[in-house]
């Protein structure tokens, strides 16, 4: 899933090409992926894009009517610009934002149905307004050196609600990073622990997005599994100290985490022995 730089970047790289264009058409060819009824999309035509920017996983386009389209790409969403705007229907496409000239294909790899699209009227914030603060904002290391939650550094991290951008991968890299285990809590790091979270997890970030607008290629490449130095990578060797690294079931999805750098040498069979192991 897209994650906080890819996001960002992905703004970026769409103002520069659609800041003060005019809408022409909206078109959904998904039932499923509209999220609100007013107003409706075709209300926006007519209106330009007056900025693009990225909040947490959500791409915001806001347009010159004050109102704003939110779209969340979910695991498998891509954005496709199309120069010009072609009027096909190919496979998995979502909704297409035509303007006077390129278009904007959004479109889902698979059959996992998990992009959504928000038009937001005047002063509606939808589904930003429950987010947390974005890593780099004040309100994040707030959380890092100060925050009481008792949850799993990882489960932390993931919460759109405490801190909005992180998922999965940047999860797990963040936390070998810091040399932390994932399954540490919050609420039970010491000083330097915390400063080391907050680091890591803005280094890690400020790198990816870094990468991320350096690279070449489409809007809508599909292969972002290869920008983690750890997650999804068991069996490589640690980026930090060699060691093989290990993965460990938890809910619904895979851990990947250094005994050594991590959790003291120690390796997770899975999530209730990981309690102990804390
Ligand atoms: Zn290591």
């Amino acid at each position: 899933m897209p994650e906080l730089p890819e996001m960002r970047a992905l703004a970026e790289r769409l103002e520069a090409r659609l800041r003060g264009a005019a809408l022409e058409s909206v078109r959904a060819f998904s039932f499923s992926l509209l999220k609100t009824v007013r107003p409706a999309p075709e209300a926006l035509v007519g209106s330009t894009v007056s900025s693009l920017h990225s909040r947490g996983k959500y791409l915001v386009w806001s347009f010159s009517d004050d109102r704003r389209v939110l779209m969340h790409l979910g695991n498998a969403g891509r954005l496709d610009l199309e120069v010009p705007a072609k009027s096909t229907k190919p496979r998995g496409a979502l909704a297409r934002l035509a303007f006077d000239g390129p278009a904007v294909l959004l479109r889902e790899h698979g059959s996992e149905r998990r992009a959504g699209m928000w038009v937001l009227g005047p002063g509606d914030d939808g589904p930003l307004a429950s987010l947390g603060p974005e890593p780099f904002e004040a309100g994040f290391a707030e959380l890092a050196l100060r925050g009481a939650d008792r949850r799993h550094l990882h489960t932390v991290l993931r919460d759109q609600h405490a801190v909005a951008g992180i998922g999965r991968g940047y999860a797990d890299d963040a936390l070998n990073c810091a040399g932390l285990s994932p399954f540490a809590a919050l609420a039970g790091l010491d000083a330097g622990q915390r400063a080391r979270l907050l680091d890591a997890v803005r280094s890690v970030l400020s790198e990816a997005l870094d990468a991320e607008r350096a690279r070449v290629g489409g809007l809508s490449d599909a292969s972002l599994g290869d920008r983690f130095s750890v997650h999804g990578r068991a069996g490589s060797p640690c980026p930090r100290c060699g060691r093989r690294l290990e993965r460990v079931a938890f809910e619904s999805h895979e851990i990947t985490y250094c005994p050594t750098c991590q959790t003291a040498g120690r390796v997770l069979a899975d999530r209730r022995l990981s309690r102990l192991l804390r």
